[in-house]
């Protein structure tokens, strides 16, 4: 993933940064316990696409 690329992305629900998480290919929102994935390099920034972190993932900020 390109870092220019991420540093510009944010949460569409919140608005709030992101952590990208390489080995799971997806960006995180801590706030809403979301998941993007990422396809082919590509973030898909949709909250209906995304899904709901574990607690335990969501602990591991
Ligand atoms: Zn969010």
């Amino acid at each position: 993933m390109d870092k220019k690329l991420l540093s510009i992305l944010v949460c569409p629900v919140c608005k709030g940064p992101l952590d990208y998480k390489r080995e799971a290919s997806e960006l995180r929102c801590y706030a809403d316990a979301l998941a993007y994935p990422i396809r082919d390099d590509i973030p898909v920034m949709l909250e209906n696409e995304a899904r709901t972190l574990t607690q335990e993932e969501r602990e591991q900020r």
